[in-house]
């Protein structure tokens, strides 16, 4: 968007892309909200209206070109749009969730990743109980999609139903309405504390209570009743609590 709108104000952009197509995170949507054509024809439209250059497979950064490779290439400014396209790991009183490398415990991201590259045959979670953890739009794609793949699927969240709390779910109603429509079953108001497998694969999650999400300051700062407990069992943990660079 940055090179579409810099273009139509009259600067010539060149855009590099590390990969083969463009889209970024906007691939990760799942189909039935996006479909790839759509994407892909409004990408190419907008590459060819505001005639930008685009360079794929160049990577800046890591062993690619530098700022100054650019510099001396005549560029006069870069404007750096890397995304976030690291899942955030499992954390449980600011400390990483122990035995996340299980079988059968995935990134949702990763998950989305496979499903558009098509490395998922479609019925891949049929006969599987699949358990999503967190409460975003995103979490929503991956249950979605979970279920699509023939799961039977139920996500837990640490925020309430109440969307009206300061602590209530941050997905879209219509994601939360579509997603029960298809028989995601959704538990609120649980935390993550412990992931368990048996035979080095998941088995269950052990769940406290979460009794407030967000500080009176407004941080995230989640506390727990740890007297009040409940496992959820299942045979693939799918975690999507959110991305960073
Ligand atoms: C599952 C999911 C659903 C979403 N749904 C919506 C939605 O419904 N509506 C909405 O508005 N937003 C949605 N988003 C968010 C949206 O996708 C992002 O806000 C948007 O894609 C961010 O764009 P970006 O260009 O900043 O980063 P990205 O989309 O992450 O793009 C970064 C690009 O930079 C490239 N790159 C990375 N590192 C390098 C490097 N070193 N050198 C060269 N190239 C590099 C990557 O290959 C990628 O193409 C969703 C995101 C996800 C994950």
């Amino acid at each position: 968007m940055c090179a579409y709108m810099l273009s139509k104000n009259g600067y010539r952009v060149s855009l590099f892309e590390k990969g083969s197509e463009l889209g970024g995170a906007l691939r990760y949507i799942p189909k039935y909200r996006l479909p790839k054509n759509m994407l892909d024809t409004t990408l190419d439209n907008l590459i060819r209206i505001a005639h930008i250059e685009v360079k794929f497979g160049v990577e800046m950064g890591n062993d690619g070109k530098t700022i100054a490779d650019l510099k001396n290439e005549g560029y006069e400014a870069v404007f750096v749009a890397t995304g976030t396209p690291a899942p955030r790991p499992l954390t449980f009183d600011r400390e990483l969730v122990a035995k996340a490398d299980l079988e059968g415990v995935i990134f949702g991201l990763n998950l989305l990743d496979d499903v558009d590259r098509g490395k998922v045959p479609p019925q891949l979670f049929q006969g599987k109980r699949v358990v999503v953890v967190g409460g975003g739009n995103v979490a929503f794609d991956v249950a979605r999609t979970a279920r699509r793949l023939g799961g039977d699927v139920s996500l837990v969240c640490l925020e309430s139903e109440d969307k009206s709390s300061k602590d209530g779910i941050p997905a879209d109603v219509e994601e939360i309405e579509g997603g029960t429509e298809e028989g995601i079953r959704i538990t609120y108001s649980r935390g993550v504390e412990e992931i368990i497998g048996e035979n080095g694969k998941f088995k269950k999650i052990k769940c406290p209570r979460c009794t407030s999400v967000f500080d009176e300051e407004g941080r995230f700062n989640p506390e727990f009743d740890r007297s009040d407990i409940l496992y959820l069992e299942g045979d693939v943990l799918l975690i999507t609590i959110g991305q960073g660079p």
